[in-house]
């Protein structure tokens, strides 16, 4: 069976280490981050069952983590909080969190909570299957219309976007230039093919080194192929 992974967002090293280890027994497989920066770019670079985070953390807060994840993923989220720190239960809530603990908390605790919002479950799974499109390093959420390469995000056009989208659709399928006006741009007709030319373009050079997912059909137009023409 697969293991569970958790992305554990928290800069007190004894902290993390001690819920690692206990998390790590119980069969959960634990990816380490030391505040919020680490936190959303290992977010970005794989999917995980459960986040657990820390609210106070160096540089970006953990509110700002939460929201950043929740713009993008449904993922289950439990805030985990400092004793003495006014936890405001609302707010967390109010920003997607599922569930909250007051440090000093036992693991035994963490993973009794951890076990019970992942039974409550969102159904989101299946949802965002459909939305995220994954290959090696590329990652794109079609919902939330972000992009990120090795974990970085790309920033593209609207129009650039609507077009990665179209082909993720549509794979493997030669596409005119007027079609792609047609579908993409919504043009009945009368659009200027050379649009579709110059964002195909500027697609390939967001894409890098995945720029040959979108192959040139000579003559005819484009097509979107994973391992495409190197
Ligand atoms: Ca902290």
């Amino acid at each position: 069976m697969q293991k569970m992974k958790v992305l554990l967002i928290e800069d007190e090293a004894r902290i993390r280490e001690m819920i690692k280890d206990y998390l790590e027994n119980e069969g959960f497989q634990v990816v380490e981050a030391e505040n919020g920066t680490v936190g959303l770019e290992k977010f970005y670079e794989a999917s995980y069952s459960i986040i657990l985070l820390d609210v106070m953390l160096p540089g970006i807060d953990g509110w700002t983590v939460c929201r950043e994840i929740r713009s993008s993923s449904e993922v289950p989220i439990i805030m985990l909080t400092a004793r003495g720190e006014e936890y405001d239960k609302l707010f967390g809530f109010e920003l997607g969190a599922d569930d909250y603990l007051t440090k000093p908390f036992s693991p035994k605790e963490l993973v009794a909570r951890m076990r019970a919002v992942l039974k409550r479950g969102t159904g989101t799974i299946a949802r965002n299957d459909k939305s995220i499109f994954e290959f090696e390093d590329l990652w794109i959420n079609m919902e939330s219309r972000k992009v990120t390469l090795n974990g970085v995000i790309v920033n593209m056009t609207p129009k650039e976007f609507d077009l990665l989208c179209f082909f993720i659709n549509n794979p493997d399928k030669v596409f005119t230039r007027e079609h792609l006006l047609n579908r993409v741009w919504g043009y009945e007709f009368g659009g200027d093919c050379r649009t579709v030319d110059t964002h195909i373009k500027m697609l390939r050079e967001s894409l890098k080194q995945y720029r040959n997912i979108i192959v040139t059909v000579w003559g005819v137009g484009y097509k979107f192929e994973i391992g495409g023409t190197k």
